[in-house]
């Protein structure tokens, strides 16, 4: 799929801002999984999404490894200002929202793909980690965090703004294409 394609369907689901995404500027690094351990966000060993049930940096980078350039997809939001907690969460359930439309657009167009989002996996209410195999293995959602990356990294080397200032908040997430 062209690029000028997936930014159509990008904007179709919702996002505000895109970028074309080149597979070589993704690093992966310890030091962000080590972030995840350290659980501030709760999801740590919740979830097939992050780790450790993603596998290893190694597993990671070689799923990446399979993948082509794709796209970078954001949310921007509006807050009143720095404080906005209400703002953030609903800019992030809004990114969260138009990200499993893409997912599932490009699954139901048969497009394989690599989605990495902002967030641990809510597909489903509650994850089957570690009991049971993932419900979704082919619409499951990893982050761009879970996989080692640092979403400003990512975003400088592409081009994309990542701070649109204090009355505002950026959630990201990007689509590889295999
Ligand atoms: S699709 Fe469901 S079972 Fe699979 S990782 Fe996501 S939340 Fe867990």
């Amino acid at each position: 799929m062209e690029y000028k394609e997936l930014e159509k369907i990008a904007k179709e689901c919702g996002f505000t801002h895109t970028a074309p995404l080149a597979v070589t500027t993704m690093q992966m690094k310890q030091e962000v999984r080590d972030m995840c351990a350290q659980n501030t966000c709760g999801q740590y060993g919740k979830n097939w999404c992050c780790p450790p049930g993603c596998g290893d940096l190694e597993v990671c980078q070689q799923t990446v490894n399979q993948c082509k350039d794709g796209i970078l997809v954001q949310t921007v939001g509006e807050l009143e200002d720095e404080m906005d907690g209400e703002g953030m969460m609903e800019a992030q359930e809004e990114h969260s929202k138009h990200f499993l439309a893409m997912v599932d657009r490009l699954h139901e167009l048969g497009v394989p793909m690599l989605p990495l989002g902002a967030g641990t996996c809510t597909r489903c209410k509650v994850c089957t980690y570690p009991d049971a195999p993932c419900r979704f293995p082919e619409k499951k959602i990893s982050s761009m965090e879970a996989y080692g990356m640092l979403v400003l990294q990512v975003c400088k080397e592409n081009h994309l703004e990542y701070y649109y200032g204090p009355n505002a908040i950026a959630y990201t997430g990007c689509f590889l294409l295999k």
